[in-house]
């Protein structure tokens, strides 16, 4: 599977979260060995992610809290987390997030053919 440039980058989201298909995984993985740029765009990336997830980890006042509250509370700050992780890394890889679904159906298909 070839990978460019403007795919790697726009499911580094997806390959951060694992949550490609093993044959993606590898292509990307050995698409960063090969490529610089994507290499530091990813390494960026995925500091930026970390460094959210440990701000922002919600801490909760277990015993005042019932099931239902927690989940909404986590789901809340979820969403929140997503919201300003996008405000910070631009909204270039939502718009792309469209036509790299096509490209990876496109991939996926070619790849069922072979
Ligand atoms: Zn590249």
């Amino acid at each position: 599977m070839n990978m460019n440039c403007k795919l790697v980058t726009d499911i580094a989201e997806m390959y951060y979260e694992k949550t490609l298909s093993p044959e993606a995984r590898t292509a990307i993985r050995s698409h960063l060995r090969g490529c610089r740029n994507c290499q530091a765009y990813y390494r960026q990336y995925a500091a930026v992610r970390k460094q959210h997830t440990r701000q922002e980890s919600p801490v909760l006042p277990e015993s005042d809290l019932t099931e239902m509250e927690k989940r909404a509370y986590l789901h809340l700050s979820e969403k929140l987390r997503r919201r300003r992780f996008w405000n910070i890394v631009g909204t270039s890889a939502a718009i792309g997030a469209g036509s790299v679904m096509l490209t990876i159906g496109l991939l996926l298909t070619h790849k069922k053919e072979n």
